[in-house]
């Protein structure tokens, strides 16, 4: 009976959501104008408080990562809840709620999401930083502590450290007692990696990064890199690291690596290489859960916190996406509706 209601009274309710009809360059970011859409069984209806950009949202506008066309675009956002379709439990009109996918979408004013695929935002945690940081905590959650194993004591590299994931890794690296040598290329970003807590800082736009961690560690290498960077950074990222050390590649900023002689994994000391995606470590709905659970305690415990370094109207995607290619932003970008 509520819920007929709401959605009565919302009839005339529009809602404006990007959409890409062709691969290419940011001004392939188109905008369209819908009357609100109901959800169905099994959904809800969300009103975004924000959106969270992300360079994977580059590589779907690219077509880098493959994706039907016509499609939305963006994966994150954080809002509350205007309507309910059929068979929903455990949710009520007016609970702030943050997603991050499934599917594209989420650069929009409102959206209908599966029920399944919402947490539940604490009540600390206001709409921006959780569209800043929920896709890039669980990120760092699954990539250190499920992928990485990475240990209180260890040291480790961390490309782009203030980046939007960058800065986030950083800390929860601190938080959990390890030392971090970052990666980012200018000073201005390097004091931003510095009072994140970065131990050591190589600036990759003028030094090697290879030399730079084996002066670093008396010569040893560390055991985990975590690579966001790509093709630029893969042979350097394998030449810092100790025998038997691991790679976590996991993205593809200056493009992805392809190519490779397995070989060169033994040459330089019986390394792994994981690519991993955050989607298949948060798969299930107890893998969900736990990790979900971890990020906010993570942010509530204050070890970790969110830098929204710029903040665009939603429509200015476009330009947001220029600005995060060219390599002018330090932690999260959010577009506001
Ligand atoms: P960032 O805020 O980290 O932006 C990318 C950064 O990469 C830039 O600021 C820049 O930092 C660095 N960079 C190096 N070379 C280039 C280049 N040629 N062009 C552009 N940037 C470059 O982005 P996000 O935090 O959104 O994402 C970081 C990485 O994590 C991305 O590769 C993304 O795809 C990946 N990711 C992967 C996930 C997964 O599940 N595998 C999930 C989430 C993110 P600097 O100027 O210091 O070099």
């Amino acid at each position: 009976m509520g819920r007929q209601c709401i959605l009565k009274g919302q009839q005339k309710m529009k809602c404006t959501r990007a959409v890409i009809e062709r691969h290419g360059g940011p001004e392939m970011i188109g905008w369209v104008e819908d009357d609100l859409p109901a959800p169905g069984p099994g959904q809800v209806l969300v009103e975004h408080g924000a959106v969270g950009l992300n360079f994977i949202d580059t590589y779907h506008r690219t077509g880098l990562y493959p994706i039907e066309l016509p499609n939305g675009l963006g994966l994150e956002a954080a809002g509350r809840i205007i309507a309910l379709g059929d068979g929903v439990t455990g949710f009520a009109v007016g609970d702030r709620v943050a997603y991050m996918g499934p599917g594209l979408g989420a650069y929009a004013t409102h959206r209908v999401m599966p029920a399944d695929a919402l947490y539940r935002l604490p009540d600390d945690i206001p709409d921006d930083i959780a569209a800043a940081a929920i896709l890039k905590a669980a990120t760092v959650e699954a990539l250190v502590e499920r992928c990485a194993h990475v240990k209180p004591g260890d040291t480790v590299l961390v490309h782009a450290a203030a980046g939007g994931v960058g800065l986030l890794m950083v800390q929860w690296l601190k938080a959990i007692g390890v030392q971090v040598i970052g990666t980012v290329s200018s000073q201005a970003k390097a004091d931003i990696a510095f009072a994140a807590g970065c131990d050591h800082v190589i600036r990759y736009d003028r030094d090697e990064i290879a030399p730079g961690v084996r002066e670093l560690t008396d010569g040893a290498g560390v055991p985990v890199v975590f690579d966001g960077v790509g093709k630029d950074t893969f042979i350097a990222s394998l030449d810092s690291l100790s025998p038997r050390g691991l790679l976590v590649s996991f993205g593809n900023a200056s493009g992805p690596v392809d190519g490779v002689n397995l070989g060169i994994l033994a040459q330089k000391g019986s390394l792994f290489v994981t690519r991993p995606t955050l989607f298949h470590y948060y798969a299930s709905p107890e893998d969900r859960a736990l990790g979900i659970a971890r990020v906010w305690s993570m942010l509530g415990s204050g070890k970790v916190e969110v830098t929204i370094g710029k903040t665009y109207p939603l429509t200015e995607a476009a330009q947001a996406h220029r600005v995060l290619e060219a390599r002018k932003t330090t932690g999260s970008t959010v577009l506001i509706p």
